[in-house]
């Protein structure tokens, strides 16, 4: 009985999905969060995800997300992922021992909410390696981007530390910035806060949301890199300060407990698979 209702109601939401200008100028009422895939990556030898020896000389695959956070007061997109020009290459692209593929782009995903890049309120990065900061020059506009100066004092210096490509985000310079250190309440409700986690990289940071629906739910930026790695501790071998991670991972683990946080690993393929299958949404 209730099928043909569901099915009628699941062509309503693609109707609307597909009414895009509407939405944009109508900002969501409950916070939602939106996990769009922003590639994949796998590795003949993930060893270098543990400075303990556990992956070395295994494959790995990891997931690339970004996530589009909707709130009464704008649009957040925390992290940007992998270039969009990968997407451009139907069998991905090679580099440095990794293999990288994106089934659909950055602003392609955006475009099918009804979303330009000026109509994203805010960027943030957990951290800047390429990995979440590709795409982010498409945001030079109306975009503010929230700046974490102590990550981007690092991945500014010389050498490039490892897994930088300062070029990926060089329109910061002339975006609209805020500057944060520390944690940061994104619309100034507690539903959308920055969280420092430093140790990864050293400004490196975690999301915490407030849903209505699915109650604290966190992303994990590379606080961990796989549910192993959340599991077992293990520390990646690039990692700036092995102890600050430590130390992070403490605070979070307290907070996880305390709320009853769902924790999401970003680059965890289980994680990621576990979340509503864009366009569907987490509230
Ligand atoms: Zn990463």
């Amino acid at each position: 009985m209730m099928r043909p209702r569901l099915a009628r109601i699941g062509m309503l939401a693609a109707a609307l999905a597909v009414a895009g200008p509407l939405r944009a100028a109508d900002p969501a009422e409950a916070v939602r969060l939106y996990a769009l895939d922003c590639g994949h990556a796998t590795s003949k030898d993930g060893g270098f995800l543990s400075d303990t020896g556990e992956y070395d000389g295994k494959p790995l695959a990891v997931v690339v997300p970004c996530f589009l956070i909707r709130h009464s007061k704008g649009t957040l997109l925390w992290d940007t992922g992998l270039s969009d020009r990968v997407a451009e290459s139907p069998n991905g692209v090679d580099q440095e021992g990794i293999h990288m593929s994106m089934p659909k782009s950055l602003a392609g995903q955006l475009k099918d909410l009804g979303l330009s890049a000026d109509d994203v309120t805010y960027l943030a990065f957990s951290h800047l390696h390429f990995d979440h900061t590709s795409n982010a020059n498409a945001f030079a506009g109306a975009t503010t981007w929230l700046m974490n100066g102590t990550d981007l004092k690092w991945a500014l210096g010389t050498p490039t530390p490892f897994g930088v490509d300062p070029a990926s985000f060089s329109a910061y310079s002339k975006a609209k910035t805020k500057m944060i250190e520390g944690d940061y309440d994104v619309f100034g409700d507690g539903a959308v806060r920055i969280l420092k986690t430093p140790g990864h990289t050293p400004g490196h940071q975690v999301l915490l949301l407030q849903l209505r629906k699915a109650g604290t739910v966190i992303l994990s930026g590379d606080l961990y890199h796989l549910r192993d790695n959340r599991k077992f501790r293990r520390i990646p071998t690039f990692n700036s300060s092995r102890a600050e991670t430590l130390a992070s991972i403490d605070r979070i683990e307290r907070i996880v407990k305390n709320r009853k946080a769902r924790f999401v690993v970003q680059h965890d393929p289980k994680d990621f698979a576990a979340l509503p299958k864009f366009p569907a949404y987490l509230e």
